[in-house]
């Protein structure tokens, strides 16, 4: 929705929780962002992006 094109789409490894940055593929002038092939940590490809990750410590300033 956001138009951000300075800001890759990140991605989270579900096996390992580990977030990866999107590699930008190039299509008609245009661009989006794919997951990177593997997980560089576990050699998965279980990639979910950030947005549809479950936010479980993405929360901050829980001052409650
Ligand atoms: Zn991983």
């Amino acid at each position: 929705m956001a138009h951000a094109p300075e800001m890759p789409e990140r991605y989270v490894c579900t096996n390992c929780l580990i977030m990866s940055a999107g590699i930008v593929e190039h299509v008609d002038g245009s661009h989006h962002y794919e997951p990177p092939p593997r997980c560089g940590a576990c050699d998965e490809n279980a990639f979910v992006t950030e947005e549809q990750y479950p936010h479980q410590h993405a929360e901050t300033g829980t001052t409650d």
